[in-house]
């Protein structure tokens, strides 16, 4: 069976001492076995991307930005393999693991401006013939710690703009999907990069933990689980790297009175749906202010359900594939179960959805429940699967109170044709990324992603113009040469 290893230095290398399954979700066999990276090998890893740095670090802004010119120009021509690859170890649908590989390469689009992007700000005569400047310098080693959900897009939210702007790079994937963040960091060595600048490690906590501990790695980027995240977050900081931590999720949109509900409906099947809901953006929460929208969308909403279908990831009719692992599914029906325990109605159960072929794949159909509450396990936590579900309550107001109190603050939506109410939702709304009739309100690549509350430890969001300051420390220089005849005596005090 395939073992799946590590890219040091540019070169392919495998420590097999210890090894974990990875399975193809759709049938639920193991497919490969990753290898799991010692402390010995991340320190490799870490010791090639520091002796990397001096050269990387030294070479023009453009020609790094050349790289990710070559680079995004394997990635579409690759696109078909990579998709597979996503298909065959996450099982998401083909046409969604293309949207994810778009939305990757759009990051590589923006590092292209990495010239533009690290100019910096110069001031002339801040003083009698005295100019000042700031540029942005790397930091170094650093290090992208990734989730499963997205394997080629997660990642390049970080490693193409940390090394455009002089850094080196580690990256430590998913472990129960690996293969896709290997493949494509072969590309970008094959776009032009200097051995070492980029290195990619298979691993678990054993790995995560030698890079928050290692006093070569300057700064991390995590995205994952909040538990992890708070975890990583307050580990990196203790040992002085910046760190930024991207957390889960619990999305809800607002459905007010006067939304078009055919429209809201085809809006919320994606967005609940689309990835078997494990998006850190999927729409999981629906709260229906008035009896007669909440009707109207579970009845509308429960018909428009009928149609979809769970399958495999290569064929295209499918809506959506099954979930990560047999662990990952049993904990989905187990908060389906509980909010029906709890007083909620299951209005379309997918707890056994019927895959023909795939009897042991780890699916689970698109589910509804209605008539959940704020008290409820299911309403509390992150589900992470196909599960929408409704919330009743009477006014704007207890909605916008709900979202607000709740423990996660990463997207939001409201549908409405009333623009005073939308204007009022996005600015008082707790909430990171905020949507008005767009219920996946993603932020574009020359924006930046990030919630708020316990969706993001730290203070820069990824990507975009925050990834600029993330993987850059500011030096302001302040210059004069003096000249015969403007010569100062000395002073004790600011120019006054
Ligand atoms: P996860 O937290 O289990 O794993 C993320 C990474 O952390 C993996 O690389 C994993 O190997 C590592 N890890 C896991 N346990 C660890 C431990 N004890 N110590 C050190 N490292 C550890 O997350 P996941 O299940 O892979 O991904 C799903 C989660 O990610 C969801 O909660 C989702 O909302 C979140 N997510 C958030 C965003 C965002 O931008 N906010 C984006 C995508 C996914």
């Amino acid at each position: 069976m395939d073992i799946i290893g590590h890219l040091i230095n540019g070169n392919h290398s495998l420590d097999a001492e210890r090894t974990q399954d990875v399975f193809n979700p759709a049938t639920g066999e193991v497919a490969k076995k990753v290898a799991i990276a010692s402390r010995a090998t991340v320190e490799e890893a870490i010791a090639a991307a520091q002796a990397a740095y001096p050269a990387w670090r030294d070479t023009p802004p453009l020609k790094r930005a050349r790289v990710m010119f070559n680079y995004k120009t394997l990635l579409e021509k690759h696109a078909d393999k990579i998709c597979e690859l996503i298909g065959a170890e996450h099982g998401k649908i083909c046409h969604d693991a293309a949207g994810e590989l778009q939305r990757g390469i759009e990051n590589v689009e923006y590092a292209c401006g990495a010239p533009e992007l690290l100019k910096g700000e110069y001031s002339k005569n801040v003083g009698p013939n005295i100019d000042s400047w700031s540029e942005f310098q790397p930091l170094g080693v650093v290090a992208g710690i990734t989730p499963f959900n997205f394997p080629a897009m997660v990642p390049l939210w970080m490693f193409p703009m940390a090394i455009v702007c002089g850094n080196t790079f580690v990256l430590k994937p998913s472990e129960r999907d690996p293969s896709t963040s290997l493949f494509i960091a072969e590309l970008l060595y094959e776009a032009g990069l200097p051995a070492g600048v980029f290195n990619v490690v298979n691993g678990d906590k054993v790995a995560v933990d030698t890079l928050l501990e290692d006093k070569r790695v300057k700064a991390v980027s995590f995205v994952g689980s909040t538990p992890i995240a708070e975890y990583i977050y307050s580990k990196a900081s203790a040992n002085g790297k910046r760190c930024q931590a991207l957390g889960g999720a619990k999305n809800h949109a607002i459905v007010m009175p006067d939304a078009d509900m055919d429209n809201v409906v085809s809006q919320l099947l994606g967005a609940a749906f689309g990835s078997s809901g494990e998006r850190c953006m999927a729409l999981s929460v629906a709260v229906a202010v008035g009896k007669a929208a909440g009707d109207a969308l579970v009845n509308k909403m429960a018909d428009a359900m009928k149609p979809l279908k769970v399958g495999e990831f290569s064929d295209k009719s499918n809506d959506f594939g099954p979930v990560i692992t047999k662990e990952h599914k049993d904990k989905v029906v187990g908060f389906i179960d509980s909010a029906e325990s709890q007083g909620a109605t299951v209005v379309v159960d997918g707890r056994n959805p019927k895959v023909s072929g795939y009897e042991n794949g780890f699916f689970v159909g698109a589910t509804l429940i209605d008539g959940v509450t704020k008290e409820m396990d299911s309403y509390q936590q992150e589900i992470f699967g196909p599960v929408l579900q409704v919330v009743r309550v009477d006014t704007m107001e207890e909605a916008m109170t709900l979202i607000n109190d709740h423990e996660y603050g990463n997207g939001t939506c409201i549908f409405t044709r009333d623009g005073e109410a939308a204007r009022y939702f996005s600015d008082y709304i707790e909430v990171g990324m905020v949507g008005i009739n767009v219920p996946l309100p993603v932020p574009v690549a020359y924006h930046s992603f990030g919630g708020w509350k316990r969706s993001l430890f730290g203070d820069l969001h990824a990507y975009g113009p925050d990834a600029v300051r993330f993987y850059t420390k500011r030096k302001t220089i302040t210059q004069r040469w003096p000249s015969a005849g403007v010569r100062e005596g000395k002073s004790f005090s600011f120019p006054s």
